[in-house]
């Protein structure tokens, strides 16, 4: 590791403030990317301003027929969560499937959204049920804030304050895992809202995009049968060691009929 300063502070606006003052400031959640990274060389923030001391920022809440997760809580906690698991299984299952049990309590919501790793689980349940982004800027729509690989709507300082999740009818989430890391080869996410059905895709994309195509047959007819002839395009999917593109485009289809028939 190089020299970087540490600052632990207690609000939201001792955040920005600090963030601005410094050349190269980087918030810290749980660290589960941004240290190794900063070990690699990859990032040499020479502030690294902690928001775990920021009490606001932790917690589940039931606002109307909306669950708000505050950026700081931890997948563990998600996954833990009797309000969630109540009113949308499909989320705390989802957190319940990231990595392991250590990132799992140190990895949090907000850490994983700003750093839209195209094969992060997050992202699918954020599009999927079009959850809105709480910054402490503005609210930003699910659709508009997820942009490619490691991008993000979210300018350099601003900061993700917690994620509302409107309650689906019903969803599910199936992911196929890499076996070594836990994150989506492809997971794919189901949901029936009350804008209808929404189709999110993880781990096959530059970041997390929707299938407009499936989205149509499944509100036409809600089967697995109904989507089972729909291809995705390999040609703009994500090829590396752990799959080829045309392997990532046929898991697509599988994981989302899965999802359909675990409805
Ligand atoms: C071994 C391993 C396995 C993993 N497996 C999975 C998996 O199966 N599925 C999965 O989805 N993920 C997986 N992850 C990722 C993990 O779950 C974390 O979500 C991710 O690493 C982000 O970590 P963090 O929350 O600690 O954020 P950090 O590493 O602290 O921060 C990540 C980035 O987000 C920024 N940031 C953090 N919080 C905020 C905020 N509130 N507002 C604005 N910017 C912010 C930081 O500045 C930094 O740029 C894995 C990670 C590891 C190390």
């Amino acid at each position: 590791m190089y020299e970087f300063q540490y600052h632990k502070i207690e609000s939201v606006d001792d955040a920005a403030r600090l963030f601005n003052a410094s050349e190269e400031a980087r918030y810290l959640a749980g660290g589960m990317t941004l240290l190794p990274t900063m070990k690699q060389r990859l990032a040499s923030p020479d502030v690294l301003i902690d928001l775990g001391g920021i009490a606001s920022l932790s917690g589940i809440e039931k606002h109307d027929n909306t669950i708000v997760i505050g950026a700081m809580t931890t997948h563990a906690e998600v996954a833990a969560s009797a309000l969630v698991q109540r009113s949308i299984p499909a989320l705390s299952e989802l957190a319940s499937v990231i990595g392991d049990p250590q990132v799992r309590n140190k990895g949090t919501l907000g850490g994983s959204i700003a750093n839209s790793d195209p094969a992060a689980d997050y992202p699918a349940a954020v599009l999927g049920l079009n959850a809105q982004i709480q910054t402490n800027k503005r609210v930003l729509s699910a659709d508009e804030f997820f942009i490619d690989m490691f991008e993000t709507a979210l300018e350099e300082d601003e900061l993700v304050i917690n994620v509302s999740f409107p309650v689906p009818a019903a969803a599910a989430y199936k992911k196929f895992p890499n076996p070594a890391s836990g994150y989506a080869i492809v997971g794919v996410f189901i949901a029936n809202t009350t804008e209808g059905i929404r189709v999110a895709i993880t781990g096959a994309g530059g970041c997390v995009f929707r299938s407009i195509d499936m989205e149509k047959a499944l509100s036409n007819e809600f089967t697995s049968e109904s989507i089972k002839d729909i291809k995705t395009d390999a040609d703009a999917l994500n090829e590396d060691i752990h799959a080829s593109a045309e392997y990532r485009a046929h898991l697509i289809g599988v994981m989302a009929q899965r999802a359909v028939e675990s409805l």
